[in-house]
């Protein structure tokens, strides 16, 4: 990030009143992002200021979940930060205010980002110091999954955030995902709760096809609940298996707008309440 002042005060300390919510997950694939971007969005839909920082910062794809790609620049769309003055201008997706580090990688590259701790420590801060999200309700943060550095240093620069752990239904995820909601406590973060995806195909004539298992979600919250001193962590939803969600995801347009009735969505919004 160019043109930012290294001094600014952090806008999300304990002080502040925006609720900031950090999504986390044992593994990758478990669709975490896909739910990050449509709780960001039905939470915006609902009349709340919202923004997401995408500190997947190897796997980013925020941008591309809420459309905010290269072709819809080349069709007009304001699709990346702009600078006025030193202010850093998230661009908006659906309501949302979007930050992610593959807003500062060149139009149709493919590279890497092949960063180590203390620059995925400092692109993270100046995502939270430097860029101008106004008030917030709500920011949401997208961590890389497991228990690596940007965890542990977002846990540090943001002790008071609450966390969702996103699991799947398979018992074997629960353990990984078991340990980022156990890191999250470490860093004096609260988990709030966790959700389960892909929780089985509803089939045509109205079965469940229990495609990657069943009872992980249910499983993590029990054993992050039965942590000495540890508050009670409940199953905020099961979102099903939903190909309207998945394509809703490639398409950049989210699937709690255009297809509300979907389960996918429905199990969304019920996360949304629970919050
Ligand atoms: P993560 O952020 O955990 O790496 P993603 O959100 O990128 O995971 O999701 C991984 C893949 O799974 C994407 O292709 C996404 O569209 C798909 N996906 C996520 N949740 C579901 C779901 N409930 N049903 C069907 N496909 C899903």
């Amino acid at each position: 990030l160019r043109g930012s002042k290294a001094a600014r005060v952090m806008p999300f300390g304990p002080d502040s009143l925006t609720r900031v919510i950090a999504v986390t997950s044992g593994k990758g694939g478990v669709g975490k992002s896909t739910l990050t971007a449509n709780l960001a969005v039905e939470l915006a839909s609902r009349g709340l200021t919202v923004g997401i920082v995408d500190a997947d910062v190897h796997g980013f794809s925020i941008p591309g979940l809420l459309g905010l790609t290269d072709a819809a620049a080349a069709a007009g769309a304001i699709t990346r930060p702009t600078q006025v003055g030193d202010l850093i201008l998230p661009p908006v997706a659906f309501g949302v205010k979007v930050i992610s580090i593959g807003m500062f990688v060149e139009p149709g590259s493919s590279s890497a980002v092949a960063w180590r701790g203390p620059m995925l420590h400092r692109t993270i801060t100046q995502f939270l110091t430097d860029v101008y999200f106004g008030d917030l309700d709500i920011l949401l943060l997208d961590l890389p999954p497991g228990t690596g550095d940007v965890a542990i240093s977002i846990g540090q620069t943001l002790p008071h955030a609450d966390v969702i752990v996103v699991t799947t239904p398979q018992p074997a995820a629960a353990d990984v995902a078991e340990r980022s909601g156990i890191v999250a406590r470490q860093t004096g973060q609260r988990v709030i709760g966790v959700v389960e995806n892909m929780a089985g195909l509803v089939q045509q004539d109205g079965s469940i096809l229990p495609l990657f298992g069943e009872g992980g979600g249910a499983e993590v919250a029990k054993r992050l609940s039965a942590a000495k001193d540890a508050p009670d962590v409940p199953l905020l939803a099961s979102v099903p298996i939903s190909v309207p969600l998945r394509s809703g995801g490639d398409a950049g347009m989210p699937v709690v707008l255009s297809d509300p009735l979907d389960p996918g969505s429905v199990a969304i919004r019920t996360v949304a309440d629970r919050l």
